[in-house]
C-alpha cells in the first residue's frame, strides 16, 4: 500500500522537541541532504561509518600519487560545523527498525539507538565481485580510501620489487598491470598507470625500463565506456591506445591468484596473464541496508541491492522514508554522484515542506548533466546533453567541474597545485605509500570482525541500551 506523504509523522508526534531527521551516510547523497536541511526547523543526525566526506571520482588520482587523502575526503565534521542543526556521529548502521522508527550504529562494540521522525538512507554501494569475493584478495577494488592507498602502494611497490629482481618472467609480470573494467573508473584508472610509468618514473630507475610496463584495460563487454555511447567510447579507446594501454574486450575474468588472472574471451579461448597488480572497477554491489528495508516494507530489492523508492524517493508505507543514490533504484537511474545529490536535496525538501505544512512537490526528476571520463592529461571524454566532446577541450571541462564539487577551499588550493605538479611538469607529490596500507585489509581479516574490541578494549562505559539522547537536549 502506498501512503501519501501527508499521512507522514507530523511534527507535533514528537514530544517536547523538533522533528528528528536521522540520515545515513556521509557520501554525495547523505551530506547534500545534510547541508539542505540548514534552515529546516528540524535536527539532523547525520551516522557516517567513516569520519570523512568522500569524494569518490578522485579516488583513483589517490591510488596514482597525483592527490592526497585530504583533498578528497574533508572531515564531515569540519563541514557542517556552522551548521547548528546538524551533529555527526561516527558509526557503522547495522539495523533499521521501521515500526520503533529507530536506526541502530556501532562502533568499538558500541550500539547506540537513534530515533528518528524522518529517516534520509544514503549508505552508497560497494566493491561487487559478481559472486566471485574470492578474487578481492588478488585484485582489490577502489571505493573508500583504505583501497585507494593500498593500491597506491601496490602499484608503486611493484616497480620496487621489479627494480630488484633478477628473472626476466618475474619482472615482466611485475610489471604488468591489469585493470578489470572499462567504465569510467577503470578508463582513468588504467590511462593514469601508464602516465605514471612513461612519464613519471621514466628515470627514477636503474636496472628496470619503468615506460615498457603494461597496462591491460580489459571487460567482458565488446565497448569501452559503454555509457557514452559508440562513438565516445571508440575515441576513448583509441585515446587509451595512444598512451600505451592494451585494451581487451569481450575478456571474462575467470579467476584470479597472487601471479596473476584467468580471462576466457568471447571464443571461448582460455588465457592466463601473468600481472602482480590486479584492480578491479568492475561492479558495484549496494549497502545491505537496502535489504534489511526491503525485509521490513516489502519494497522490491534487486539483484545489485538496489532498493525500488517511489516517485517521491520513499518506501512503500513509509512516507519518512527517503533512499537515495547508489542505494536507490528508479527508472534506468545510473550511479553516479549527481542522482545522489539531487535525490539527497530532494527528500530534505520533502522534509522541510512536512515540517512547514506545506503542499508535497512534484515526483523527483533527474536532470542529467553529462558525463565525463579523463584517459591522461589534457585528454578526457565529456558526453553533455546534445554534445559530445574528446581530447583537450573536454579535459578542461572535467578540470571545472570536478573543481566546483571538490568540498573546501584549502583542498580545492591544494588540489590545483598537484594537479600543476602532475599534469604541467612530470611529478607526483603524494607517492607515500606504507606497509600497513599495503597488507592492513588481509591481516584485519584474518583477525575477524571483533578484532578492534579485542585489540583495543573498546569503550569503557558501555550501557547496552544505549539510546542516543543528546539531539534531544539541543533541540
Ligand atoms: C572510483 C569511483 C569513481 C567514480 N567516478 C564518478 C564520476 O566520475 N562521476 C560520477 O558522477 N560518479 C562517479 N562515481 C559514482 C559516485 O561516486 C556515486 O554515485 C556517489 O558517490 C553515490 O553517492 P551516495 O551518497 O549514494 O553514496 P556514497 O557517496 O558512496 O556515500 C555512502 C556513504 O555511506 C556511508 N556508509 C555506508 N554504509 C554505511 C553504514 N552501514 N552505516 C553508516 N554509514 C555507511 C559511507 O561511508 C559513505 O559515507 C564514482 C565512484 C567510484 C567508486
Amino acid at each position: 500500500m502506498t501512503t501519501s506523504p501527508a499521512q507522514a509523522s507530523a511534527p507535533s508526534d514528537t514530544p517536547g522537541g523538533r522533528p528528528r531527521v536521522v540520515i545515513v551516510g556521509s557520501g554525495f547523497g547523505g551530506l547534500f541532504a545534510a547541508q539542505a536541511l540548514k534552515k529546516a526547523p528540524v535536527d539532523v543526525t547525520l551516522i557516517g561509518k567513516t569520519a570523512q566526506h568522500l569524494f569518490q571520482p578522485l579516488l583513483y588520482q589517490v591510488a596514482t600519487g597525483i592527490l592526497s587523502e585530504g583533498e578528497i575526503a574533508p572531515a564531515t565534521r569540519e563541514i557542517l560545523r556552522r551548521q547548528k542543526n546538524a551533529r555527526v556521529v561516527l558509526g557503522e548502521v547495522t539495523d533499521i527498525d521501521v515500526d520503533a522508527r529507530t536506526v541502530t550504529s556501532e562502533i568499538l562494540g558500541r550500539q547506540t539507538v537513534h530515533p528518528y521522525d524522518e529517516l534520509i538512507v544514503a549508505a552508497g554501494a560497494g566493491q561487487s565481485y559478481f559472486g566471485n569475493d574470492q578474487f578481492a584478495e588478488f585484485a582489490p577494488g577502489m571505493k573508500s580510501i583504505d583501497d585507494a592507498l593500498e593500491l597506491r602502494g601496490r602499484i608503486f611497490g611493484a616497480f620496487e620489487l621489479a627494480e630488484i629482481a633478477k628473472d626476466p618472467a618475474e619482472i615482466d609480470r611485475l610489471l604488468t598491470f591489469v585493470v578489470v573494467g572499462a567504465g569510467p573508473t577503470g578508463v582513468e584508472m588504467a590511462g593514469q598507470i601508464a602516465e605514471l610509468a612513461r612519464r613519471t618514473l621514466r628515470r627514477d630507475f636503474r636496472n628496470i625500463n619503468p615506460t615498457g610496463a603494461r597496462v591491460i584495460l580489459l571487460d567482458a563487454a565488446p565497448a569501452v565506456l559503454p555509457s557514452f555511447g559508440e562513438k565516445l567510447g571508440d575515441r576513448a579507446r583509441r585515446q587509451l591506445n595512444d598512451i600505451g594501454v592494451e585494451v581487451q574486450l569481450g575478456a571474462m575474468v575467470t579467476g584470479v591468484d597472487a601471479d596473476g588472472l584467468e580471462v576466457k574471451d568471447s571464443d571461448g579461448t582460455v588465457r592466463r596473464i601473468q600481472a602482480a597488480t590486479k584492480i578491479w572497477a568492475a561492479g558495484v554491489q549496494a549497502s545491505g541496508l537496502g535489504r534489511i528495508l526491503g525485509e521490513q516494507t516489502g519494497a522490491e530489492v534487486d539483484r545489485a541491492g538496489r532498493i525500488s523508492v517511489q516517485p517521491d524517493l520513499t518506501l512503500p508505507g513509509h512516507p519518512e522514508i527517503h533512499v537515495v543514490g547508489d542505494m536507490m533504484a528508479l527508472g534506468k537511474l545510473p550511479g553516479v554522484a549527481q542522482v545522489a545529490i539531487q535525490g539527497g536535496r530532494y527528500a530534505a525538501e520533502a522534509i522541510e515542506r512536512r515540517v512547514v505544512g506545506k503542499k508535497p512537490q512534484e515526483p523527483f526528476e533527474y536532470f542529467d548533466k553529462g558525463s565525463m571520463a579523463t584517459i591522461s592529461r589534457f585528454s578526457a571524454v565529456a558526453d553533455i546533453g546534445k554534445f559530445q566532446f574528446s581530447g583537450f577541450i573536454a579535459w578542461v571541462l572535467w578540470l571545472v567541474v570536478h573543481l566546483m564539487y571538490i568540498v573546501g577551499f584549502k583542498s580545492r588550493v591544494t588540489t590545483v597545485l598537484h594537479w600543476l605538479v602532475s599534469f604541467l611538469g612530470r611529478g607526483r607529490s603524494q607517492r607515500v605509500a606504507t606497509q600497513q596500507q599495503v597488507y592492513g585489509r588481509l591481516a584485519l581479516e584474518q583477525l575477524g570482525p571483533r578484532w578492534e574490541v579485542s585489540k583495543t578494549g573498546g569503550p569503557k562505559d558501555i550501557d547496552p541500551a544505549d539510546e542516543d539522547v543528546t539531539q534531544r537536549d539541543s533541540a
